[in-house]
């Protein structure tokens, strides 16, 4: 780093700087562009926000990124965490260059319902681009092996309010007992991170020509667990967030040469400057607004396209309490489950799957959970009120504003005028946030204590 904490190619490694000066013929460029800042970008939750306009970054949107659905870039960075509609699931801020993912779905996804898997999920970016884009009643499996990691990916991920979707926490090798399981597989790598640099102090001390090579072998390894986990047919999506051929155009070739993949083009107006490689897209700071990225997508020959359908279990499906029932929406289709006392539904069509998944992944979490009921008493869970097709007729909701929501969204008391002993959804820009207990005019918070802002928000 420069005294004043800019990149500059001097305060690069060298072999870095190097390598970068032989790839691309416009490399001052590049490096100059390390020393601008960020640009800032956002995706909303087609499902909770129609528009950029609520009053958080109306007036700093500046256009919207131009390869992906319901995105925007904003003129500065705001304390997003200041802003309660970003705690409901109504927008994910992501690094733009990534979202070119939603192109590449665009092209390759059919009208049906898809399986799809999320392979290295956390923190839940292209998680919750996923969710959006696949067709409806599709189903998504989004994986973290980091424990801590998959925590943060629940999280997200019940704030989106995705609810065709299963976390899990496995390592890819626990993937060999689903082979042919999956018309879509997303594997966004662990990297070097070079395409960070400008974002992440951390990537620029850890890089090593060491590294690379562990990196390399790490994707490769990966690549080899998940591919006999691809349906016949289906697609294998990679990407990583940096420009090291090694573990970009390298990992494309191994599929093509080692399995039996075939390169799929991704088509897009050239004036976008993104820049194709022999397989894959290259993403450069000087050339488009976004962050160093890598994308590449293949498909897997058609070979035996009859993949194992699980059979048909006979399963005892739970009545769900008629409380329950009625907040959900009316013709859903949807199964009811009971896990450790907690009510929750989960897309009907996709039960025997996720019952095969349960067998050999660590399930964090599936579906939507509603409730959890112990005898008579009812406590509503976080997730029914980030649930977007939640049946707000059938609750007490309370319209909060900025500063009630930012006290509940920190677990502080707040007043509001409901029925004692109501259950209320606390809403904000029309986008729920949690539940509370009515006791009179004070409302017990059941915002969970691990979610809540910990910075001063005054
Ligand atoms: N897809 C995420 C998003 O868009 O928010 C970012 C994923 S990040 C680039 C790569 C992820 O791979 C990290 O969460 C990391 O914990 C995980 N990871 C690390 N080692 C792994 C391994 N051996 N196999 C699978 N995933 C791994």
């Amino acid at each position: 780093m420069s005294s004043n904490g800019q990149l500059t190619a001097h305060n690069l490694p060298d072999a870095f700087v190097r390598r970068m000066r032989e790839q691309l013929p416009d490399a001052d460029a590049f490096f100059d562009a390390l020393q601008t800042a960020s640009p800032v970008s956002i995706r909303l939750n087609p499902a909770k926000l129609s528009a950029p306009d609520t009053p958080f970054f109306r007036d700093t949107v500046v256009s919207e990124v131009p390869w992906c659905r319901h995105a925007y870039y904003l003129d500065k960075r705001p304390v997003f965490t200041l802003d309660p509609c970003l705690h409901g699931g109504g927008y994910y801020v992501q690094e733009a260059s990534s979202m070119f993912l939603d192109r590449i779905l665009r092209q390759i996804l059919p009208a049906s319902p898809v399986r799809a898997l999320d392979l290295c999920a956390a923190p839940g970016g292209k998680s919750t681009l996923l969710s959006a884009a696949l067709p409806p009643d599709s189903l998504l499996v989004a994986n973290e092996v980091i424990r801590s990691r998959a925590a943060i990916l629940k999280e997200n991920l019940i704030k989106w309010g995705a609810d065709n979707i299963v976390i899990t926490n496995s390592d890819p090798s626990e993937f060999a007992a689903l082979p042919d399981s999956f018309d879509l597989i997303l594997v966004d790598a662990p990297c070097s991170g070079e395409g960070m640099f400008r974002k992440d102090e951390k990537a620029v001390t850890e890089w090593s020509e060491r590294n690379l090579l562990l990196c390399s072998e790490r994707q490769q390894r990966i690549l080899d667990n998940i591919w006999n986990s691809l349906k016949p047919g289906g697609y294998l999506v990679y990407s990583t967030c940096t420009y090291n051929p090694a573990e970009n155009e390298e990992m494309l070739r191994h599929l093509l040469t080692r399995h039996d993949a075939r390169s799929i083009a991704v088509e897009y107006p050239a004036e976008e400057a993104i820049v194709p490689t022999s397989h894959g897209y290259q993403f450069y700071p000087h050339r488009i607004q976004g962050e160093g990225f890598f994308i590449g997508v293949v498909q897997k020959q058609t070979g035996n396209t009859t993949s194992p359908t699980p059979k048909r279990s006979k399963r005892n499906t739970p009545r769900l309490p008629e409380e329950l029932q009625r907040m959900l929406p009316p013709e859903g289709a949807w199964t009811c489950y009971v896990r450790d006392n907690i009510f929750g539904i989960l897309p009907a069509r996709h039960a025997d799957f996720i019952e095969e998944l349960e067998k050999h992944l660590h399930i964090l979490y599936k579906g939507t959970e509603l409730a959890e009921v112990n005898g008579r008493k009812i406590r509503l869970q976080p997730s029914l009120a980030l649930y977007p097709y939640l049946n707000k007729e059938a609750v007490t909701c309370r319209k909060v504003d900025l500063p009630s929501a930012l006290r509940y969204l920190k677990k502080e008391d707040i007043t509001v005028d409901a029925p004692a002993g109501a259950w209320v959804l606390i809403t904000y820009n029309s986008i729920g946030l949690g539940w509370g207990k009515s006791v009179g005019n004070r409302l017990n918070n059941y915002y969970p204590k691990e979610w809540r802002i910990r910075m001063n928000t005054d």
